[in-house]
């Protein structure tokens, strides 16, 4: 009974840290008096809490605000850089990962090539990226998060299966966490992504999103109410498999015409070589070597300088996301959508005709309150969802 009544006084006091911290983290520059007004708790706790967090320094006194009639109010602010996050994406060609300051700001990156390595030499890498990350800063670190692919149990931080690493049941969470003696979050990088556009994108204070992270692999992740939508299995958002194209292409699931074999950056880049060989003549190719070896960074950045010969394939990308965003709108009816990825490096010319079918898919009444964008935050998407789940699971912000 004893334990009991102290076990739930630790979680109130700790719900009330919470609470003024994201009261705090959320106003940028708030008074007390304001706080407790904000929070509905007293005076008295709410000082004897900024007391807690300013000795932790996570938060400081940065000045006084206008009078209201007696003394001026002092305001308080988070200390953007009191503690880093390490954020890690390790969801393309490349291993790629950042240190961040609590409000998302680059501090410093970290590319580190894959070269087609899998199972334990691809651990490695990951191990080389995070030394380096961890040596570059001189703030304390809150912990590492990492966006990976493939199905992932977050709760044990364990990778199943990522097939392009050669990765089965692998306990990367634990492996870091023992190597650096710090907290470590694992997530798949489409459920990060979406925790980065709400932790970090400007959505209207929106509490629930939707992220389609149409990259190599194609894949949603759902924020409701704040939180982070994992599904029973952790698998919820594979829309990466469902079949959208009558008679489409083998897939390397075994079915035919999924998604990720009509929307994906890996067809985008075969149509890209496709125009590239037929025609000698196309801007493409003055992009690569030769059409076998374009990149996606070659065919994005010959499509930014005027090639519009992906134009009418880019329309079909947009109409067959829409096909699978019809589904999760109507299902759920989240009014912001993002998309990230590659393939949102296209903007308006995915957006456009994505949109228009969408529009012929939906109730009107539905779609017309549907914003959808493309990402801001580009190729950062998935390392700033890393870093967020530090922000959520470390100082319990919503
Ligand atoms: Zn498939």
């Amino acid at each position: 009974m004893i334990n009991s009544k102290k076990a739930t006084r630790e979680q109130t006091k700790q719900h009330n840290k919470q609470l003024v911290f994201n009261t705090i983290y959320s106003q940028d520059r708030v008074s007390r008096v304001e706080i407790a007004r904000y929070t509905s708790l007293t005076r008295t706790t709410v000082s004897s809490v900024v007391s807690e967090l300013m000795d932790e320094g996570l938060v400081a006194e940065v000045g006084v605000g206008p009078s209201a009639g007696g003394k001026p109010p002092i305001l308080l602010s988070v200390v953007d850089d009191s503690y880093h996050l390490v954020g890690l994406d390790l969801a393309n060609g490349k291993f790629r990962g950042a240190v961040f300051n609590l409000r998302g700001e680059v501090c410093h990156r970290v590319t580190v090539p894959i070269n087609g390595r899998g199972g334990n030499d691809a651990l490695e890498l990951v191990y080389q990226l995070a030394d380096q990350l961890v040596k570059s800063t001189h703030s304390p670190l809150l912990g590492i998060g990492i966006g990976a692919p493939g199905v992932i149990d977050p709760l044990q931080g364990i990778i199943h299966q990522a097939v392009n690493l050669k990765w089965e049941n692998l306990s990367l969470a634990a492996l870091l966490r023992d190597r650096y003696d710090l907290p470590v979050y694992l997530a798949n990088d489409s459920h990060a992504a979406a925790l980065g556009e709400y932790t970090f994108g400007q959505h209207d204070d929106a509490i629930s999103l939707i992220v389609v992270k149409a990259g190599r692999g194609i894949g949603a992740g759902i924020v409701i109410n704040g939180q982070l939508f994992y599904g029973d299995g952790y698998g919820a958002g594979e829309i990466g498999h469902v079949v959208v194209a009558d008679n489409g292409q083998q897939c390397q699931c075994g079915n035919y015409g999924c998604l990720e074999t009509v929307a994906s950056s890996q067809a985008l880049l075969e149509e890209a070589i496709a125009i590239a060989q037929k025609n000698p003549q196309s801007l493409l190719n003055q992009f690569g070597d030769s059409p076998e070896q374009l990149s996606m960074d070659q065919v994005i950045e010959a499509f930014h300088n005027g090639d519009k010969s992906l134009e009418p394939f880019l329309a079909d990308v947009g109409r067959y996301l829409a096909v699978t965003i019809a589904n999760l709108v109507g299902a759920l009816n989240i009014e912001h959508i993002v998309i990230a990825g590659r393939v949102a490096n296209f903007g308006p010319a995915v957006l456009t005709p994505l949109q228009a079918e969408l529009q012929k898919r939906t109730l009107s009444s539905i779609v017309a309150r549907t914003k959808i964008v493309t990402s801001s935050m580009n190729d950062d998407v998935v390392k700033l969802g890393a870093a967020a789940l530090l922000l959520t699971y470390e100082l319990g912000l919503t």
